[in-house]
């Protein structure tokens, strides 16, 4: 093949056993697989196999850039992290993407990406300049905290070096830990810190001092501007009063400092807020916090987030008029709503959020919980809307009483969740142990039905004006917590957009949300809100979804802006740009299609994926009332699956992909490989 333009031409094969290092061409994938995600599911679909757990030798963590990357077109740093997850319940193949500018610098340094391979016999890092990897012991890194590693390596090497690591949690496998980049991306979720501290790798480095060309400099100046617009502007430091996500905010004695900052390379809408001089949890030193979506829970969780009308900011049902990345939403500046939209009562109607009496607002303690998650390396996820919850609606309810953690649980106490955090962390004792085994695994250790399904009397639907039962365990599907599944944390969303996240989730094997959530447009919702389950609208707009997700994930491109439903040709003229191969939008969604298809393939080869499986992992959360007191029965998710499998071309008994659906997208070696087990007809 000629130059690949947006590519550097190399992926690095990284065997952490016998510390050696092989290259491989990155057109043996391109353009068929175009870059992050889509190339790390080929990848791991040749290469692991069926069997492999998430701690084993075996296990590959592969990493892959887009053509995109640190070629400047907006919001193209971003990069993405497969591997069998060990933060799923069961351990499946997953994904977590991730910010920073450490995928830029890993194209600068000559690499499109690269597969970890093995264990090293030691704590190692990898140091990676301009096409030349070492090995390099981690001893005096191991035990470090994510940023005194973080430092430590820029004495070292310099402090141009861009790093990711892991912190205690990922070194103590924790199942839920994450890996950090130097400006606090984390790929989460998945667990992929505990995967690297099964390595005994502690921390990759970086640094290059090479280019990367994109084909059509004069389309990336114009990306840039178009997508950038109004918001790449000097952000000066904001003295703020209040604190919260919007609409639930509350007043913060003295104050406090935001800066708005880009998460990577070509980032064009600097979502990321800094939160200055806040308290750390392991110094008199006051440290600076990047406030993510989940964050602000942290500090107070008294009622629940308020998104009310089904177009509410969290982007779900949207018009033209009314359209704006969620990510003006972290960073504050949502644009006030157009009024001339024909829509705008319906889209804007107000829902009061449902009372939840969690926690009440400790700006102090919301800030020790964000940095000990931060230099612990975890996900944060997983501790404020699961575990923290948990231990309160458990508390409440009585359910704790037989537990001895040697503290009295109490998550208003700073001192408790410094004890608690440090506890699972270092896995000290066997509640230690057992947490340490993330949520799901811990609940059914302990017995479900008592710790996991008692109903919490506490939360109060305000559209009612009733209590709501839901129960303590806010478990979603996989081993994963609830995230706009309507039950929960974010529950106050209406049955049209939970139904379809739950669809999301079922598919998935991990939380799914990482597209701006789910996306549809509010005529499609005007035709689909009485009867969402049997509207095959509903599962069109899921497959989308999905399927851009791909891409999102491959091109790349950002969480927040991606897709954006009124311009969908976006992604395809960011990667024209970079790679000067002509694409339509159509094609590029086949390209999103062809790797759905091969993460499916992977799920139904490695875990046995099935239709009986799907229905039932996610059916039981819905039979909680919502806010409006609404459930799903049996018969409405089933009729909802019928259509999404007909949709995809799957086959409704099975779940299964027919043979004519891999061949339409030239998969036809993987349907032959599945024939051969019986699971492709
Ligand atoms: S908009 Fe936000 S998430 Fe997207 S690239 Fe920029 S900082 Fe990162």
């Amino acid at each position: 093949m000629d130059k690949l333009y947006g590519y550097v031409g190399k992926i690095a094969r990284i065997n952490l056993t016998d510390s050696t290092v092989a290259f491989i061409s990155t057109s043996d994938y391109v353009p068929k697989y175009i870059g992050g995600r889509s190339i790390c599911n080929k990848i791991f679909w040749d290469e692991v196999k069926p069997g492999t757990k998430a701690f084993d030798p075996e296990n590959k963590i592969i990493y892959m850039t887009g053509p995109t990357t640190a070629t400047g077109i907006p919001t193209g740093g971003r990069t993405v992290f497969t591997s069998i997850a060990p933060n799923s319940f069961p351990e499946q193949y997953a994904w977590s993407g991730i910010g920073g500018w450490f995928g830029a610098e890993v194209k600068f340094a000559g690499f499109d990406g690269f597969i970890l391979e093995g264990k090293a016999p030691e704590p190692t890092y990898l140091y990676i300049e301009d096409g030349e990897i070492k090995f390099l012991s981690a001893r005096n890194l191991w035990g470090k905290l994510v940023h005194d590693t973080q430092r430590k390596l820029e004495e070292i090497h310099g402090k141009d070096v861009k790093s990711i690591v892991i912190g205690p949690a990922g070194e103590n496998l924790m199942r839920n830990a994450s890996v950090t980049t130097s400006n606090d991306n984390v790929a989460a979720k998945a667990g992929l810190g505990a995967v690297f501290g099964s390595k005994n790798l502690k921390a990759i480095t970086v640094r290059g001092a090479g280019v990367v060309v994109p084909a059509d400099i004069k389309k990336v100046l114009e990306l840039r501007l178009k997508m950038s617009h109004p918001a790449m502007i000097p952000r000066p430091v904001i003295n703020e009063t209040e604190h919260g996500l919007p609409g639930a905010t509350t007043i913060v004695e003295g104050g406090w400092q935001r800066a708005q900052v880009a998460c990577s390379h070509g980032c064009n809408q600097h979502c990321m807020c800094l939160m200055l001089d806040m308290k750390s949890a392991f110094s008199e030193e006051k440290v600076n916090h990047v406030e993510k979506c989940v964050s602000p829970l942290a500090f107070n969780m008294t009622i629940d987030v308020p998104y009310g009308g089904p177009g509410g900011p969290g982007g779900t049902f949207q018009t033209e008029q009314n359209h704006y990345p969620a990510c003006k939403m972290l960073s504050r500046e949502v644009d006030p709503p157009d009024t001339s939209d024909p829509y705008f009562e319906q889209e804007f109607a107000p829902a009061p959020s449902d009372i939840l009496n969690y926690w009440k607002h400790d700006f102090d303690k919301g800030s020790i919980i964000n940095d000990l998650c931060n230099e612990y390396g975890i996900d944060k996820w997983d501790v404020i809307i699961w575990l923290l919850p948990w231990l309160a609606m458990g508390k409440n309810e009585g359910v704790f009483d037989d537990i001895d953690f040697g503290m009295e649980i109490d998550v208003e106490s700073e001192k408790f969740i410094r004890y608690l955090l440090d506890m699972i962390v270092y896995r000290k004792g066997y509640y230690g142990n057992l947490l340490a085994e993330g949520m799901a695994r811990a609940i059914r250790t302990l017995g479900k039905e008592k710790f996991g399904n008692t109903i919490y009397h506490g939360r109060y639907s305000r559209i009612l004006d009733k209590q709501i039962d839901i129960p303590i365990s806010l478990e979603g599907a996989w081993g994963h917590t609830v995230h706009w599944q309507g039950r929960g944390f974010q529950g106050s969303i209406a049955k049209p957009a939970w139904v379809a996240t739950n669809l999301h989730q079922m598919n998935a094997t991990r939380d799914s949300q990482t597209i701006q959530h789910h996306h549809d447009t509010f005529e499609h919702y005007l035709e689909l809100k009485d009867d969402p389950c049997r509207s095959p609208l509903t599962a069109k707009a899921v497959v989308m979804g999905e399927n851009m997700a791909e891409i999102k994930d491959s091109v790349t491109c950002c969480d927040w802006q991606s897709p954006n439903l009124f311009w969908p040709e976006m992604e395809a003229e960011m990667f024209s740009a970079a790679t000067g191969i002509p694409m339509t939008k159509e094609e590029l969604l086949n390209v999103g299609e062809r790797s759905r298809l091969l993460y499916r393939a992977i799920m139904i080869n490695h875990s046995g994926r099935n239709r009986q499986m799907e229905v039932n992992e996610i059916f039981a959360i819905m039979q909680y009332p919502d806010p409006w007191g609404e459930t799903v029965t049996w018969d409405e998710w089933n009729d909802l699956v019928d259509l999404y499998y007909a949709e995809r071309g799957w086959d409704k008994e099975t779940g299964w992909p027919a043979r004519e659906v891999y061949e339409r997208l030239g998969l036809d070696e993987i349907a032959d490989e599945l024939a051969e087990s019986g699971k492709c007809r």
